[in-house]
């Protein structure tokens, strides 16, 4: 999670909003949304005396009848209260400390304590601490967007907003909390989680989160390349994943993610198959996503590297390292990940040539059914010409091993 909204812009939510009693309403929601490890996790908080809700996207999507993908719970015990409650719970983060209550190696629920926005910062004015404990209204105008802050109190079944969330929820509208363009600064990630929710959710972005993300977009650049990985992977492995790079790229944002990236046929088939899959349950790997976003770029390099080279085996290899070394400038990609991505793009052209002697080799390597769905891809979008490869190859795995595309592929463990 990112900045802290500042103690001005704290002040002025206030004024504008001239009460801050909250809005109370009743809702029981679909019992089989609703993760029974974190009712039992904010049930055992409160029992111990102390306050505590879901909050954040598990109420939004609970309320708009979603199933949510994690459960956030926030609370007034301190991090080390909490830590005490559970046996199978860690205290995790240095800026940010939270706790983890693990319910088995895969899963664990996350309980921040509320906190004021406030940061504290060495004399340098590096940030060393925006750890600074608050209360609830505190902890609603730290949020994102006014969908995003509302609390449920799973007790009472209320939902509570201070904030106009509700009213949002009801409208299909997505505004910030406070002042755009400061919120933005503070935390450029919000520009590209605005376009997320607007997708995700077929909502409306306000005016002033339009014109602010117009002016404030290339701060994204600020941000930390391992953090951008994360968002990458939230950007597009989900149903709409299509949808979210095109407005990213109406926004101009796609080119502080990928500026090596120009929008083609093969990125849209690409981005459509793997939400297909995500649809039916199936496997998906980032490394295919970044193998696609870059094609073309290593292609490009490609070419040029070939005037003077002669091996293509030593030129696809090189146009590849650069490629790759230009984009973890941006966006970084764990080592694992490179290595699939340059592996799927030097078997293409194995693939192409076809060669009956380097079948068996071919068929039994750990890359090929991902080069292999590459390829298809590729085939059905542009390059139409190697439709007769790509039918080759699928003709060729007959009898050989079940044609399950990308079932090989790595997942890593989430929330
Ligand atoms: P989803 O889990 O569906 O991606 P979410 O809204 O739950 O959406 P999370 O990243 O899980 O998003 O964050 C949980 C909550 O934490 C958000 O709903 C929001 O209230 C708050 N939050 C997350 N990131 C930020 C941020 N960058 N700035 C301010 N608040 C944030
Ligand atoms: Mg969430």
């Amino acid at each position: 999670m990112g900045g802290v909204p500042s103690q001005l812009s704290i002040f002025n939510i206030f004024r504008r909003k001239k009460s801050s009693s909250p809005i109370r309403k009743k809702v029981s929601f679909d019992k089989k949304l609703i993760d029974r490890d974190a009712l039992k996790v904010v049930q055992t908080i409160s029992k111990a005396g102390f306050e505590a809700y879901l909050v954040g996207g598990c109420v939004r999507d609970l309320l708009l009848g979603h199933k949510p993908k994690d459960f956030d719970i926030a609370t007034n015990a301190k991090p080390e209260q909490v830590n005490k409650l559970f046996k199978r719970s860690r205290l995790i983060g240095r800026r940010f400390r939270l706790v983890h209550v693990m319910f088995s190696a895969r899963k664990f629920l996350e309980v921040a304590t509320f906190r004021s926005g406030q940061v504290k910062t060495a004399k340098s004015g590096v940030i060393v601490r925006d750890n600074c404990y608050g209360n609830i209204e505190e902890d609603v105008v730290r949020r994102d967007f006014r969908i995003n802050a509302l609390y449920y109190d799973v007790r009472s079944e209320e939902v509570i907003d201070y904030i106009g969330g509700l009213e949002d929820i009801d409208a299909g509208q997505i505004h910030i909390i406070g002042e755009p363009l400061v919120r933005f600064e503070e935390d450029p990630v919000r520009m590209i989680r605005a376009v997320r929710f607007q997708t995700k959710l077929d909502f409306e972005l306000s005016d002033e989160i339009k014109k602010a993300i117009h002016k404030q977009a290339p701060l994204l650049s600020n941000i930390s390349p391992a953090r951008l990985y994360e968002e990458c992977i939230k950007l597009f492995h989900n149903e709409y994943g299509f949808k979210v790079y095109e407005r990213l790229e109406k926004y101009d944002l796609l080119r502080h993610l990928f500026k090596q990236t120009r929008k083609n046929d093969f990125i849209k088939i690409a981005l459509n198959n793997t939400s297909n899959r995500i649809k039916r349950n199936k496997p998906v790997t980032p490394a295919f996503l970044f193998a696609v976003f870059l094609w073309q770029a290593q292609n490009e390099r490609y070419q040029i590297i070939k005037q003077k080279q002669k091996s293509v085996y030593l030129s696809m290899s090189q146009a590849s390292e650069e490629v790759i070394i230009n984009q973890i400038k941006q966006v970084s990609l764990p080592r694992w990940l490179t290595a699939r991505i340059k592996e799927t793009w030097m078997m293409q052209n194995r693939l192409e040539r076809m060669q009956p002697k380097k079948m068996d080799d071919i068929l039994s390597s750990k890359g090929f059914r991902m080069a292999y769905d590459f390829l298809v891809l590729r085939s059905q979008s542009i390059n139409p010409e190697l439709k007769s490869v790509a039918d080759f190859w699928t003709k060729a795995q007959v009898g050989y091993k079940p044609l399950d595309t990308q079932s090989e592929y790595r997942k890593k463990p989430t929330k």
